[in-house]
């Protein structure tokens, strides 16, 4: 079964936003074992739309268009539908009411357009708005069908979550089930080279994907119901568990602060941070989770030497004979923040995240990430290789996953592997005598 997608928009065409009912709808569809082979956008235009109708249709089963369904004349995509499936647009009693009753509550008198969104093409299934005014509808007609939902994704998701997905499951034969295992550490190439031989598989089927320094390898099954599909996925997740180690850092999971959050809670270890080049993104991120307070102590946005030092107890001799962006100050901020926050682990982050270096030794995109308990330090120095104008936003977002990654490497084999780290203390006397 085919389907295509129609975001009818012209904001959407002039880029004034991302058009993310798409990318929720491809991936629903695809879990309905449900072809998309083409994605269009249009905009607001009667002659525009009929034609993308009149061509979709004709390759596909089904139609699914969002947006257009609010009371301005520019919003009319019921109005084409209708008049594209030879159909009259009729008053929903109920819908008016519920619109009208919207009003009411807000004290507000409704204006005469919105009755328009209360119209509705004959004998069409009406999807009732749970999160606005507009209800969504299904045509049918000779076998095919035209779905319409509202533009706004707090109204489009639910209605697609609660009315389309059963109705759609009805029509297709055939269940699809993914699985995303994410990894960090290793590069796509790696990966995809180490899982070669499983990316030649037709059912389940693997694919490589990378992003922001990750990569995920996903694994997805036909079959006719999931427990066939899960059937086929079992072995290949198995084996890829087995090849890929502890570079997964989780199975279906968000992301790796949501993965490291969960290992934390799980071995009731908790964390700071003290943050200079990603100024609090590792905080952010953790407290992003849900149940973060359990594990989350504290953050120091210390981007000045001054609070590296008077808050942190970075040595101010260190700071400047060797910069911020140093080892030891790396380590020296994580042990600062650690007693602070008595928490099990510090974790700092001090770099150059560009797009310029005050210091020409330094190249941009060098960043010192330190973990510590109080005595074990375990250090990693990263050089992302991004230096160019844009490339800020990127160094932040590599090396706040890093440090989250390092944690969540610590914080797996805590405390079994606590001797294979560096002594801190050896560590930092060791610069005291030993200028560079
Ligand atoms: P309204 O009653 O609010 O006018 P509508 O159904 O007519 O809703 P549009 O007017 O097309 O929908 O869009 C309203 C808003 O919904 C847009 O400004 C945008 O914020 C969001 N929106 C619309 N289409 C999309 C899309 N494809 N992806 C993400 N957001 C969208």
């Amino acid at each position: 079964m085919n389907c295509e997608l129609i975001s009818v928009g012209t904001e959407i065409l002039l880029g004034d936003i991302v058009n993310t009912n798409a990318q929720f709808l491809s991936r629903e569809l695809a879990q309905l074992g449900i072809n998309v082979l083409f994605q269009c956008t249009v905009g607001d235009n009667r002659e525009r739309l009929l034609s993308v109708l009149k061509e979709a249709l004709e390759r596909n089963d089904i139609l699914l268009l969002t947006g257009g369904l609010g009371p301005t004349p520019d919003d009319m995509t019921k109005e084409v539908c209708a008049e594209f499936f030879g159909k009259e647009l009729i008053l929903h009693e109920p819908s008016l009411k519920k619109i009208e009753d919207f009003f009411a509550v807000k004290n507000i008198t409704m204006p005469e357009s919105n009755k328009k969104q209360a119209l509705i093409p004959e004998d069409a299934i009406i999807l009732e708005n749970k999160n606005g005014t507009a209800p969504g509808c299904i045509m049918e007609k000779d076998g095919k069908a035209i779905i319409i939902l509202p533009g706004p994704p707090k109204e489009m998701v639910p209605m697609f979550l609660d009315a389309v997905k059963p109705y759609l499951k009805k029509l297709s034969y055939e269940t699809i089930v993914s699985h995303n295992i994410r990894t960090f550490g290793i590069g796509e190439s790696a990966m995809t080279e180490l899982a070669s031989d499983l990316l030649e598989s037709s059912n389940p089927t693997v694919a490589p994907y990378a992003k922001n320094g990750e990569a995920l390898l996903r694994i997805t099954a036909k079959s006719e119901n999931e427990q066939a599909a899960e059937a086929l996925l079992t072995p290949v997740v198995k084996e890829i568990e087995k090849r890929l180690g502890s570079y997964i850092y989780g199975i279906d999971v968000a992301s790796v602060e949501e993965a490291t959050v969960k290992l934390l809670k799980d071995k009731n270890l908790t964390v700071a941070f003290a943050e200079s080049c990603t100024g609090g993104l590792c905080a952010k991120r953790v407290t992003d989770v849900p149940g973060a307070s359990s594990v989350f102590h504290c953050g120091v946005v210390s981007y000045s030497n001054e609070i590296k030092n008077s808050v942190l107890g970075v040595s101010k001799l260190n700071l400047d004979r060797y910069g911020a962006v140093s080892d030891i100050v790396a380590a020296e901020m994580a042990l600062g923040v650690k007693k602070l926050s008595e928490a099990t682990f510090g974790v700092a982050i001090t770099g150059m995240a560009g797009p310029t270096s005050d210091d020409p030794e330094i190249p941009v995109g060098t960043i010192y990430i330190a973990v510590t308990d109080g005595e074990i330090l375990y250090l990693k120095k990263l050089q992302t290789g991004h230096n160019s104008k844009t490339c800020r936003d990127y160094n932040r977002i590599v090396s706040a996953s890093n440090a989250l990654n390092e944690l969540r490497l610590c914080a797996l084999s805590y405390p079994e592997k606590r001797s294979e780290g560096t002594d801190i203390n050896e560590f930092i006397k060791k610069y005291q005598g030993d200028f560079r």
